[in-house]
């Protein structure tokens, strides 16, 4: 995941992207940076998840006897998790003009 301000490549389980609160600090530039969803990619993948849910996923997870809610709920967690990328947080109504 790359640093908006910098362009550093930052893990997503680094510890500067692990301390409490929305807002955190690029460990390179100092600037504020914060994890978002990227509303493009979660659009682009969204159909191709929902579907391979829909029509792959599913009769085996009935054919399992798996509780298909709470699968439905890990699945778009991880979609969610899949689109997460690093925000300009310096100024927060700059943020969903790009993006
Ligand atoms: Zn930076």
């Amino acid at each position: 995941m790359k640093c908006p301000h910098c362009g550093t490549s930052i893990q997503l389980f680094s510890k500067a992207l692990n301390k409490w609160g929305r807002v955190k600090s690029c460990p390179s530039c100092e600037k504020k940076v914060k994890l978002a969803p990227s509303l493009k990619w979660l659009l682009i993948l969204f159909i191709p998840i929902v579907a391979s849910h829909v029509f792959l996923l599913k009769p085996y997870i009935l054919a399992l006897g798996i509780d298909g809610g709470s699968f439905a709920f890990l699945w778009y967690v991880s979609l969610m998790l899949l689109t997460l990328r690093l925000d300009n947080a310096e100024d927060e109504g700059f943020i969903y003009s790009k993006f």
